[in-house]
């Protein structure tokens, strides 16, 4: 039996059902939600350990809600995508979604990817548990970033990071084992308003390492992608 909450936003009601009798079957506390906005709800009160997101719902559409959760929170996001939506599923990709299955999709197929997420999530620590609230705490490579208070440590001991090395680094975090282009990490950190070079990218990646890397000339948790930008490795 396991004790991992897994939240199911699906509009789907048979297929919803049916997620909901399988996971419940494999030991997992499953709950619904059939639209965007009460999957986001819903996110955010019980905190799951994983959440199953259809791309086409109701009222909020899932790479909205996947684009909000992500920023708050580093549970995995399975996506779940109709055939022949391979935008929508390079989208989801890119905001921050951990893996996707395309319907109509086999329930082991599911149930493995499912297992190997929240595995793979259990491997990077969850947020430290304490009598408060629970926090956004990204903890990966010896870093803890705080979201919620803005804060960061190395090994336990304080860094001062600027807001724009605070929001790069938690990106590549929440994204870790990703490579990233430049441009891609202009839009997603910087905005997609302001016209940037992308040398801006490189001397904040020079700042980081500065302060993050045992030896910021040999990194081994901000590496340059040769032919490509960076990538956070944990
Ligand atoms: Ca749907």
């Amino acid at each position: 039996m396991s004790d991992k909450s897994i939240l199911i936003a699906e509009d789907e009601e048979g297929l919803a059902a049916t997620l909901h009798y399988r996971l419940t079957q494999e030991g997992y506390r499953a709950t619904i939600a059939t639209d965007g906005q009460q999957a986001l709800e819903l996110a955010r009160s019980m905190r799951p350990d994983l959440l199953l997101l259809d791309l086409m719902l109701p009222v909020m559409d899932g790479l909205e809600v996947c684009r909000i959760l992500r920023k708050e929170s580093s549970f995995p996001i399975l996506i779940l995508t109709a055939k022949g939506d391979e935008v929508d599923k390079v989208v989801g990709l890119e905001l921050g979604a951990d893996d996707y299955v395309t319907k109509p999709f086999s329930m082991r197929e599911l149930l493995a990817r499912v297992k190997a997420l929240l595995r793979r999530s259990l491997l990077t620590g969850p947020a430290p548990e304490g009598n408060e609230a629970p926090r956004n705490v990204l903890t990966a490579g010896g870093l803890q970033l705080d979201l919620t208070a803005h804060r960061a440590w190395r090994e336990g001991r304080a860094v001062d990071l600027k807001p724009r090395e605070f929001d790069l680094l938690a990106f590549l975090m929440q994204n870790r084992n990703r490579a990233f282009t430049r441009d891609h990490l202009l839009d997603r950190v910087w905005g997609y308003d302001i016209p940037i070079d992308g040398r801006t990218v490189d001397v904040h990646v020079r700042w980081l390492r500065e302060k993050i890397e045992e030896d910021a000339s040999k990194p081994r948790l901000l590496v340059t992608v040769r032919g490509v930008g960076y990538r956070f490795e944990a």
